[in-house]
């Protein structure tokens, strides 16, 4: 396997990001050493382009990646210079606005009602509800395409929140924290979109995707190598009946790392002789 075929796509709160504290140092020195050995690491996640800019600055290297669920992927550059500067970004949805007007209009009044948005909280449940402040905080509400949400009422109620979406054209994604409202994109399609890409370049590529939640189910079937990453003291994706799931011992940012060198040392990849990470 020519090490610049293999594909990261990995979400970030609790797969990558530490569930309570955000925090990646221990395992930083490693994400650069996969790098520099040419693995290609797309972030795949429900956080915002500013939050992902912020991630890419604390790392120090630019990556491509995917916001709000599959909404829109930056850096299509990255993944391949192929691609072009002029063609870097894909936007996959319509905008909040338009999916928030859809709901208020068609939603029955009752469901509607079981929605606590987090726009409508203020800035301390908000920041409970994320774990997040400051700036962090604003940028974690800076949403072009998605509206977060925690949902009051019963599993049987959100399920006919669910098929009521479905026939609306637009979902609702369940994450570690909040679930959001988003078009009719997930994930899964937008990385479809990028291998979709990849096919027309190069013929053989591996991907190796790492998740914690719901939301993530979607990106995790299409892969070569499902991973999951376990969240403190919740039982996540324990039901995902996926052939060869890798499931990580220890919680992210650690557990990234784990899952990471299983699934190499399952392709029998070898890191180039170096020090670091
Ligand atoms: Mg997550």
């Amino acid at each position: 396997m020519n090490n610049k075929n293999i594909l990261i796509f990995t979400d970030l709160d609790g797969s990558l990001l530490n569930h309570n504290n955000f925090q990646f140092n221990t395992i930083k020195p490693f994400i650069l050493k996969c790098l520099r050995n040419n693995i290609r690491i797309i972030p795949n996640t429900s956080k915002t382009k500013n939050e992902v800019e912020s991630f890419s600055e604390q790392l120090g290297v630019d990556i491509p990646y995917i916001v709000e669920n599959g909404s829109a992927i930056h850096n299509l550059d990255l993944v391949c210079s192929h691609f072009g500067k002029n063609n870097k970004s894909l936007i996959l949805s319509r905008t909040a606005d338009e999916i928030f007007e859809i709901f208020n209009n068609k939603v029955p009044v009752s469901l509607r009602n079981q929605c606590l948005f987090l726009k409508d909280m203020n800035a301390s449940k908000q920041s409970k509800v994320l774990g997040l402040n400051g700036e962090k905080l604003t940028s974690a509400l800076n949403r072009l395409y998605s509206i977060p949400l925690i949902f009051k009422g019963p599993i049987e109620i959100k399920n006919e929140l669910i098929s009521i979406f479905n026939d609306l054209d637009i979902k609702l994604h369940e994450g570690g924290r909040v679930i959001n409202i988003c078009d009719n994109c997930s994930k899964g399609d937008a990385m479809k979109i990028i291998l979709k890409k990849m096919e027309g370049i190069k013929k053989k590529y591996h991907s190796i995707v790492i998740g914690d939640s719901p939301n993530d189910i979607s990106m995790l079937a299409l892969s070569n190598q499902p991973c999951v990453v376990p969240l403190p003291d919740q039982d996540n994706l324990n039901k995902l009946k996926l052939k060869k799931v890798i499931r990580a011992n220890q919680v992210a940012p650690d557990g990234w790392k784990e899952v990471v060198l299983k699934s190499l040392d399952r392709i029998n990849f070898k890191f180039k002789e170096d020090s670091y990470g």
